[in-house]
């Protein structure tokens, strides 16, 4: 047997609820998991045309991003104290405003953040996206990514004015088809598209309702942001006469095909309504309470719905992010239960991510057939010593920065925790000028 990628000597923990198994073996061929199990069970013989070896170091299922905006990386620092959300913030730089250029520069480096932090698969949205998709993509990692979809204008929102653009909606609808025709479905998936249907608010009942014909037509999931803030609870209150899951109910969106993006603001039958069609809610922990917010996660999962992990924007840590998620949690019911533990945030992390994309069954886990992505975190610094419980140690201490190896599609695309596809520090450095210059135009007011 000769394998493509053999990883050896690491602690594995093959998927969530897995026991972890020591000095594990991990044989990847043709991009798949081909072996699974102890070293000692390797078949005799076997080889490999290149051997990690990942002694001292936990292996886990890739990481899957479910709502990312990578170019908004260009806001952090700033905006996570002023607003609620970017593209409701006057003063910062908007997406309207943002080139071509600096957008494949910034959703480079938003991007490679992620990966090089454990995300073997972000779902991501914002403009630009037929350059964007591909730039990120060529890093090594997974990239879904659609334009954001809405027929009201974002210029004024900022200030309160929620304006029709009917002509610009049109252009956006066929701006997603294009991009499905390009990058969905290929054999390899290491691209896609998940149609981002932007907010309620920003979306008209008609429009919606489009989106859902394009989505069943096309057989491409939906993402949206859904009660995010109470702006948008209000506008869709006095707009449409009722709450944001109701909207998307009534135009036929809500359901196990939907994935709904923070999920904050909910009634108790926006709840049920919620778990009840099964949508998979996108939790942003980290985003959220930095908005001074929380999703009721604990009532939405005991009412059917499936929990994901998400980052947002402005960072892109998916292994700080299962902590936020388990923490919050636990919040709301005040106590430490069975049912809320760092098997519950990997499963969210990784399956139910892989499952919210339309990947569920290839990726999310380390089994034999699977499509081979993985992370190899070092557990041998001060902050993850000892670990008599590899997870539990991961989940309540480390960062993304512990991430050592990333393996995509059976690609090492982070080795000793550079990228093995680009050169860091220039991605860097074009982020940096493309930030730049957006913030001297936004500070003068264009
Ligand atoms: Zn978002």
């Amino acid at each position: 047997m000769m394998y493509d990628l053999l990883v050896t000597g690491c602690t594995l923990i093959a998927e969530a609820f897995a026991t972890p198994i020591e000095d594990a073996a991990i044989g990847i061929s043709g991009g798949r998991f081909v072996f699974v199990g102890p070293r000692s069970a390797l078949p005799v013989g076997a080889t490999a045309k290149e051997t990690l070896e990942a002694r001292g170091k936990l292996c886990i299922p890739g990481l899957v991003n479910v709502h990312t905006h990578t170019i908004l990386c260009m806001v952090r620092g700033v905006a996570e104290d002023m607003g609620f959300a970017p593209a409701y913030t006057p003063g910062v730089p908007q997406g309207q405003m943002v080139t071509e250029e600096e957008a494949v520069a910034l959703a480079r480096l938003g991007a490679l953040e992620a990966m090089l932090f454990g995300s073997t698969l972000i779902n991501d949205t914002y403009v630009h996206t037929a350059l964007t998709l591909p730039a990120m993509a060529d890093l090594g990692l997974r990239v879904f990514s659609c334009n954001r979809i809405h027929d009201v204008s974002f210029s004024g929102i900022a200030h309160g004015r929620w304006e029709v653009d009917a002509k610009g909606g049109e252009a956006r609808l066929a701006e997603a088809e294009a991009l499905v025709q390009r990058f969905h479905g290929r054999s390899d998936a290491r691209t896609g598209v998940q149609l981002a249907a932007h907010a309620p608010d920003t979306c008209t009942p008609d429009y919606l309702r489009r989106i859902g014909e394009m989505s069943r037509r096309l057989n491409v999931p939906v993402q949206a942001h859904l009660s995010q803030s109470k702006v948008e609870v209000a506008h869709i209150r006095e707009r449409d006469g009722m709450t944001p899951p109701e909207l998307l109910d009534s135009v036929g969106l809500l359901d196990n095909r939907l994935v709904a993006a923070h999920c904050i603001h909910l009634t108790e039958s926006d709840i049920a309504r919620v778990g009840a069609a099964g949508v998979h809610v996108a939790h942003i922990p980290k985003g959220n309470a930095t908005g001074g917010t929380f999703a009721p996660t604990r009532a939405l999962v005991r009412a059917g719905a499936k929990l994901c992990l998400a980052t947002d924007n402005m960072h892109a840590d998916m292994v700080e992010v299962m902590r936020w998620g388990l923490n919050m949690g636990r919040i709301q019911h005040g106590r430490v239960e069975d049912d809320w533990q760092p098997e519950h945030m990997l499963a969210a992390a990784t399956l139910n991510g892989a499952d919210a994309m339309g990947m569920g069954g290839e990726l999310g886990a380390i089994r034999e057939g699977y499509r081979a992505d993985l992370v190899l975190l070092g557990l041998q610094r001060p902050h993850l010593v000892p670990h008599p419980d590899p997870l539990g140690t991961v989940v309540h201490n480390a960062h993304g920065r512990d991430v050592v190896h990333v393996v995509v599609e059976g690609e090492v695309v982070v080795r000793d925790g550079r990228p093995t596809r680009c050169d860091m520090e220039q991605v860097c450095a074009e982020g940096a000028k493309a930030a730049a210059a957006l913030w001297a135009r936004a500070r003068a007011g264009a």
